[in-house]
C-alpha cells in the first residue's frame, strides 16, 4: 500500500486551533459510557458548507483541519459515546459508531450544547461499519435540519459540511463527507437503556444526574425528570405532525432527552396527505408510518421508563407505578400538544370542545381528494375553499367567530415551502456534481417559510401527480 501523508495545520496552513469548547463534562461519567477517540485523517478536506450565523452564535471559527476530524488539538478530548438502543422493536447494543463528541460550546447567555462529527471514522462502536459518511446524505442532514429549524422544530443544527477527497463504498463508490452536528446534548432514551443494562452499580444514578443537570437542573427526583421528557417529546411529535414531517426511524437510540429532533436519516415530508405514508426502504411494516408517530413515541417513553425504574423507588411495585402514573399521562399530552398546533393551522388561538372532530374532517377530505397537506394549509381561506370542502367550510366558519385575526394565526402556523423531496433530491444530486447553486437557493427558502412576501416559485409546488413513490434509505 502506497503510505498517504494528510494535510495537517503544521503543512504551513495557517490555521488556529483555538477552540471554545474544550469542556467535556462527558468525561465525569463512569468510563463505561464513552471511549476516547483518537482523529482519522482524510486525504483532501474541502468546506462544502459552514452555517455563520450557528457560528456565531456559538462562538465558533471555520476550522477546517478540526471539522474534518484530521486533527484534534491537546486542548480537546474527543470521544465516542456508548449507548443501546431498540431498532423497529428489538433491543441492541450500540453506540457511536460514525461520530466523535468533540467538546461542548457555551454562548454567552450560559447556554450549552455538543458539537459533534458524523463521519469522522471507525470507533470502538463501528462494528461492521466504516464509520464513514457520503456527502450528498450530510448535505441533505443539513439542509433539513436547518430547514426544521427555521420551521420553529426543536432539532439538531448543522454547522458545516467537509467533504474528504475519499470515496465510501455503499452500493456504489460516493464521495465522503463529515457532518458537523450542534445538538443540546446526544443523551438519548438507548443512553439510559445502555446505562440500565450493562454499565456497572451507580452509572444509571451518575446519568441521572448528568442529563438533569444538562437538561433540567430545577428536577429534584427521577419522577420529574421524566415527566420533563415526556412533555417535550410529546410537544416535539405534535410539530412534526403539524407540518407532515415523517421521521422514519424513531428507534430508541435515535430519541434524545433534550425533545430535539435528531438522526436526518431516512426522514422525508409529506406531499400528499396521507396518515400511512413511510419513505423509509427498510419500513416495509410501517411501524414509523407518519400516523403512527404519537404512538411510537408513547412505546419510546415506557423504554425510558423501564431503563430509569430503579431510580423510582427502592421496591419494584411502588417504582412501576409512579413510573406508569407519568407515562400514562402521555396520550393526553400529546392530545393538547397536537390540538393546539393544528387549531393554529386553521386560524383558532383557543382550543373548545369540538375542535378535534372539526380537525379530522379536514383531515379526512384531504385524504379523499388526495390533498397536498403543506399547500392545503397555506391557500385555506374562510371565503374559499378547494371545492369538496364546502360544508365543512361552513363548520369552519362558525367556529372562526370570535377570532379576531386567524388569518395572521394561520400565516404563522402554516409554512409556505417545506423540503420537497423531488426538489431535495435535484439539489443534492447537483451539489454532488460539485454545483452547490440550487442547494444554496433552496436552503435559503427553507430559512424563511413563513414570509409569504416571497415568491417561492417552483420550490412551493408538489411533485408531478405521476411521480413515482419516494423512497429513502438507511446507512447512508
Ligand atoms: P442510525 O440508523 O443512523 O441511527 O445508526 C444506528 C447505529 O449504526 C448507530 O450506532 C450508528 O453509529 C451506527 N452506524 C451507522 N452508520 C455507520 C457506519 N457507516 N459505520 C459505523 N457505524 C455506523
Ligand atoms: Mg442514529
Amino acid at each position: 500500500m502506497i503510505p498517504v501523508t494528510y494535510p495537517l495545520p503544521s503543512d504551513g496552513y495557517g490555521v488556529r486551533l483555538t477552540m471554545p469548547f474544550s469542556e467535556q463534562t462527558y468525561l465525569n461519567l463512569p468510563p463505561k459510557f464513552f471511549q476516547r477517540q483518537e482523529a482519522h485523517p482524510v486525504s483532501s478536506p474541502e468546506m462544502r458548507i459552514w452555517n455563520h450565523a450557528l457560528a456565531d452564535e456559538w462562538g465558533l471559527e471555520e476550522e477546517l483541519f478540526l471539522f474534518s476530524g484530521n486533527t484534534f488539538p491537546d486542548t480537546l478530548a474527543p470521544l465516542a459515546q456508548a449507548y443501546a438502543g431498540h431498532q423497529f422493536g428489538q433491543f441492541t447494543m450500540l453506540g457511536d459508531g460514525r461520530a466523535v463528541l468533540l467538546g461542548e460550546a457555551e454562548n454567552t447567555v450560559g447556554g450549552k450544547v455538543d458539537v459533534q462529527l458524523k463521519g469522522s471514522g471507525r470507533t470502538r462502536y463501528s462494528r461492521g461499519g466504516d464509520g464513514r459518511a457520503a456527502l450528498e446524505p450530510m448535505l441533505r442532514e443539513y439542509l433539513i435540519s436547518e430547514a426544521m429549524h427555521a420551521l420553529g422544530i426543536p432539532t439538531t443544527r448543522s454547522l458545516c459540511v467537509v467533504s474528504t477527497g475519499e470515496k465510501v463504498v455503499r452500493e456504489e463508490m460516493l464521495p465522503g463527507a463529515i457532518l458537523t452536528r450542534i445538538a443540546a446534548s446526544h443523551l438519548r432514551v438507548g443512553t439510559f437503556e445502555f446505562a440500565a443494562q450493562f454499565a456497572e452499580e451507580g452509572a444509571l444514578e451518575s446519568l441521572l444526574r448528568y442529563a438533569i443537570t444538562r437538561h433540567d437542573p430545577e428536577c429534584t427526583h427521577v419522577a420529574d425528570f421524566y415527566q420533563g421528557v415526556i412533555e417535550r417529546q410529546a410537544s416535539l411529535v405534535a410539530k412534526w405532525m403539524a407540518v407532515g414531517f415523517v421521521h422514519g426511524v424513531m428507534n430508541t437510540d435515535n430519541v434524545a432527552i433534550s425533545g430535539e429532533t435528531i438522526d436526518y436519516g431516512p426522514c422525508a415530508f409529506m406531499d400528499r396527505y396521507d396518515p400511512e405514508t413511510v419513505f423509509s426502504s427498510i419500513d416495509q411494516q410501517g411501524r414509523y408510518a407518519y400516523a403512527n408517530q404519537p404512538q411510537i413515541t408513547h412505546w419510546n417513553l415506557a423504554v425510558l421508563a423501564s431503563a430509569l425504574l430503579p431510580l423510582f423507588d427502592e421496591e419494584e411495585g411502588r417504582a412501576e407505578e409512579l413510573a406508569r402514573e407519568c407515562l400514562d399521562r402521555y396520550p393526553q399530552i400529546f392530545r393538547a400538544a397536537w390540538q393546539k398546533e393544528m387549531n393554529a393551522k386553521i386560524g383558532l388561538s383557543t382550543l373548545q370542545e369540538g375542535d378535534d372532530r372539526l380537525v379530522a374532517d379536514l383531515l379526512d377530505l384531504m385524504h379523499k381528494y388526495q390533498a397536498d397537506y403543506t399547500n392545503t394549509f397555506r391557500d385555506l381561506d374562510p371565503q374559499s375553499v378547494p371545492s369538496g370542502f364546502e360544508d365543512w367550510q361552513l363548520q369552519w366558519q362558525k367556529r372562526l367567530v370570535g377570532e379576531t385575526d386567524g388569518v395572521g394565526e394561520m400565516k404563522k402556523h402554516n409554512p409556505a415551502v417545506i423540503p420537497r423531496n423531488h426538489q431535495v433530491e435535484a439539489a443534492l444530486h447537483a451539489a454532488g456534481e460539485g454545483d452547490m447553486t440550487k442547494f444554496n437557493q433552496l436552503l435559503d427558502q427553507l430559512k424563511d417559510p413563513y414570509n409569504r412576501e416571497r415568491n417561492f416559485g417552483e420550490l412551493s409546488d408538489p411533485p408531478p401527480a405521476d411521480a413515482p413513490a419516494y423512497r429513502t434509505f438507511c446507512g447512508t
